[in-house]
């Protein structure tokens, strides 16, 4: 192993955790151990700690009441909650749903689960070569049956931001009835959370995204959405989410929505977008046939996604990893899999030779770790 300075530029795979979510989980751990389930003082302390926390995720969202925020245990269970809940309880045989093609795993494994159940009929929207959908597109395929419309907020792998808000007015003039659902998981740090801007019945978010504890999620469900229950046991979260509750991550998770709604309203944003632009002036520099992937100005502040022809892919990442840079190809669930993204293939670069290089920043990124990365691919590119 080298003994190389780490330079991290995967935040959009997770993002450290701050120092005051550490300090906000820790009590929790030991001193206010009980579960929130108890009868006794010990769990009425628990389950008054959860109840805080939930108010504080409540207000970073924008939510009208605590019980519209559900714990999961990660966003990846949030939106098996969401797809398979409303789908499930839709009390049609073959539900209707409509969702874009470049979403994460975690929308569209269990939408095919449905499907292969016979629950449902999945429509995929395409998106066009930026990764952008028009709401349009989406609304002119909803129909009478149509149960939920599904559409991320913010693409993980090229950084692309859906004008959310446009395509729930456009889908709901189609259809009043047909929920909507959003994974905001990348979004977080950065765009606007408030549930009522958006217009959706249903939001995907995630702790370990916004510089959180790993191992807890969030689904706000709006108040009267019914949904089937994915996981069943002691009635946990309102019924939807049985299991004894996390406390100490729930707190972190509310200490690090906290921090980030702060950071919203701060420069935090500009910076990042200064050493994205820098970054990838600089890479063109080197490489003058480097193409962004994504939406030139829809895009998070905090990601590239650049394309370098002629390389292999994952020989090169391991060649900048071994200089201590830390980046990634793609999703960090697709990384290991050696398969074509299937969001690179959506839009229309799936048989693009080279290397589809993710690099997305975060507080703690400064403009010397941009020169070793462009050092660092500066020396490969000519050896490889
Ligand atoms: N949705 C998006 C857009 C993501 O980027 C991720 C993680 O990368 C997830 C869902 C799943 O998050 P988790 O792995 O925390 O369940």
């Amino acid at each position: 192993m080298s003994d190389k300075k780490l330079i991290y530029l995967d935040h959009a795979s997770t993002t450290p955790g701050l120092p005051e979510v550490v300090l906000a989980v820790e009590p929790y751990w030991s001193m206010v151990a009980a579960n929130p389930s108890s009868l006794h003082r010990c769990g009425q302390n628990a389950i008054a700690a959860l109840d805080d926390a939930r108010a504080r995720i409540q207000k970073f969202v924008g939510a009208d009441m605590p019980r519209e925020i559900i714990f999961t245990g990660s966003a990846t269970e949030a939106n098996n909650l969401a797809i398979r809940g409303v789908v499930l309880k839709s009390g049609v045989s073959r539900a209707h749903v409509l969702a874009i093609a470049t979403e994460h795993a975690s929308v569209l494994e269990p939408l095919k689960a449905l499907e292969r159940a016979g629950a449902a009929e999945i429509e995929y929207v395409a998106v066009y070569e930026e990764g952008c959908v028009l709401p349009d597109d989406i609304a002119r395929r909803v129909r009478e049956t149509t149960a939920l419309v599904s559409v991320g907020y913010a693409n993980n792998e090229i950084g692309t931001v859906q004008h959310v808000a446009e395509i729930a007015r456009a889908v709901r003039g189609k259809n009043s009835k047909t929920l909507i659902h959003t994974d905001a998981v990348q979004a977080a740090l950065f765009l606007d959370m408030n549930v009522h801007d958006l217009g959706v019945d249903l939001m995907t978010f995630s702790a370990h995204k916004i510089y959180g504890p790993k191992g807890i999620g969030a689904l706000y469900i709006k108040n009267g959405t019914n949904l089937e229950p994915v996981i069943y046991g002691g009635g946990q979260e309102y019924g939807l989410r049985a299991g004894t509750e996390n406390v100490p991550l729930a707190a972190g998770f509310a200490k690090a929505a906290e921090l980030a709604a702060l950071r919203k309203n701060g420069e935090n944003g500009n910076a990042l977008k200064e050493l994205r632009d820098f970054a990838f002036a600089e890479i063109r520099h080197i490489v003058p046939d480097a193409k962004l992937n994504g939406h030139p100005l829809k895009r998070l502040p905090n990601h590239l996604n650049v394309f370098i022809p002629s390389v292999d892919s994952e020989m090169f990442l391991v060649a900048l990893s071994e200089e201590g840079i830390c980046v990634s190809s793609g999703s960090a669930c697709a990384a290991r899999s050696q398969t074509l993204s299937h969001v690179i293939a959506a839009i229309g670069r799936g048989d693009w030779k080279g290397c589809h290089l993710r690099i997305t920043f975060g507080i703690q990124t400064t403009r010397d770790d941009i020169t070793a990365l462009v050092r660092a691919i500066k020396k490969h590119l000519s050896r490889l």
